[in-house]
């Protein structure tokens, strides 16, 4: 049992299988579904109809419905408003009416983290909606780059899987986040980087470029929410991130896969890190209910894959674990057909886990295979890791960490 994972709240399985493949150990924790929306519900996170459907309950005629979705729509979207009272364009009466029912509130930053590397780490609280029980938290984290911008995303407060090597999958409180939730997460990167399309960003263009579902949390356990929001950061006429730069990843729920292709159409990334069933139902749990076959004919089947639009195929590097040259060849056997990339992410370390990073010459060794067998593979730089930002380290505050755990924490912030 890791040190962070002892925290277990007795509401929920227990977390001690962190990798030790126990038979009658849960595959998942039960999720906790306290939340209850606020007496004056966000907008954000609506579709159109269903925001024309409010204005129809507080008796909005039907002939000005579709225009005010519309400028409402703009509005948020487009503009970054956060109130009524900002869209002129709308009559004062009508600003009162809304404003008297909704608001366009996001999330509300806890925290802000700027890493030595630009990388930068919001904290946000959102409601549990039980007043005895502490907010919930998750965190979502911009990544700069020369090119692009991108943003990742959260799904869920915790994970109800357990993977071994995850930060994330030791956090005891789980729920799904609302659609509004994870919408609002790209609103408060652009009101925090002041990226709204009226305003001037220092290099001339938008700041978040891209989105990756690789936050907190397991997106495809929270198919509806994730679909819904991920359909409104892609509309044009509104946030605008085209589905070509968004990535969903998942730890492989094989009946959602499909489905993401074909009601979502976002690109895909599978995190696989391990070739051979026995060692992936250890790292990756899950394995045990949708095994590596049935996940990679889930990927032979995602709609609107091609040489163009690759698959991803997550690999996190264990030393001594899954980075030998014969899991490489396994690899490369096992995608042929897949139109793939493959993306080797060095291991982020984090208090209590009993795996290190490989070596970087064999990071090279293992990269130089993939690349020689025609895939391309980059090896993810670490970002953030001294705000633990990094992949797999996102683990909220409600987690306290104990004095023993900081210290450790600090120290590779340090020697990383
Ligand atoms: N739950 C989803 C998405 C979030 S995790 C999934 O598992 O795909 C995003 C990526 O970070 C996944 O590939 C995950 O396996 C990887 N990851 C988790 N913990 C990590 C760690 N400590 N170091 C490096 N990568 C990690
Ligand atoms: Fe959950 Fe993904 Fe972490 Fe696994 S790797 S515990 S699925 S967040």
């Amino acid at each position: 049992m890791t040190a962070v994972s002892t925290e277990t709240n007795s509401s929920l399985s227990a977390t001690s299988a962190h990798g030790t493949a126990r038979a009658d150990a849960p595959l998942e924790k039960i999720a906790l579904e306290t939340y209850v929306p606020p007496a004056k519900p966000s907008l954000i996170g609506l579709s159109r109809s269903e925001i024309a459907e409010r204005l129809a309950a507080i008796g909005v005629a039907p002939a000005q419905r579709k225009m005010r979705v519309q400028q409402l729509w703009h509005w948020i979207y487009v503009r970054g408003a956060k109130n009524f009272d900002e869209m002129t364009s709308i009559s004062k009466e009508m600003r009162a009416q809304l404003d008297a029912h909704f608001t366009a509130a996001r999330p509300e930053v806890a925290a802000e983290q700027i890493s030595n590397d630009g990388t930068r780490k919001w904290l946000l609280r959102l409601p549990s909606g039980d007043s005895f029980e502490k907010a919930h938290e998750v965190e979502c984290v911009y990544i700069p780059e020369t090119d692009r911008g991108t943003l990742c995303v959260s799904s869920q407060v915790g994970c109800t899987l357990n993977c071994s090597f995850c930060h994330t999958g030791t956090q005891r409180l789980v729920r799904n986040l609302t659609a509004g939730e994870i919408v609002g997460q790209i609103m408060v990167a652009r009101d925090r980087l002041n990226d709204w399309a009226d305003r001037e960003t220092p290099s001339g263009s938008r700041l978040v470029t891209n989105v990756v579902m690789m936050g907190m949390g397991e997106p495809l356990y929270n198919f509806d929410a994730v679909r819904d929001a991920l359909l409104i950061v892609a509309d044009n006429e509104g946030i605008g991130i085209s589905r070509r730069r968004i990535t969903l990843s998942t730890s492989g729920v094989v009946p959602n896969i499909v489905r993401t292709g074909e009601e979502i159409g976002v690109m895909l990334a599978i995190s696989l890190h391990a070739v051979r069933d026995e060692l992936r139902n250890e790292l990756v749990p899950l394995n045990r209910k949708y095994p590596i076959d049935e996940l990679l004919q889930a990927c032979r089947d995602y709609p609107g894959s091609s040489n163009a639009r690759r698959i991803t195929f997550e690999y996190v590097m264990l030393k001594g674990v899954n980075d030998s040259l014969d899991d490489a060849k396994l690899l490369v056997k096992m995608l042929k057909g897949i139109p793939a990339k493959i993306n080797l992410i060095p291991f982020n370390p984090w208090p209590g886990t009993r795996y290190e990073c490989s070596d970087w010459d064999q990071i090279e060794k293992f990269s130089e295979y993939i690349f020689n067998a025609g895939y391309s593979s980059p090896v993810r730089t670490p970002r953030g890791r001294d705000i633990l930002a990094a992949c797999g380290q996102l683990k909220s505050e409600t987690e306290k960490l104990s004095a023993r755990e900081r210290q450790a924490l600090r120290a590779m912030a340090m020697t990383d």
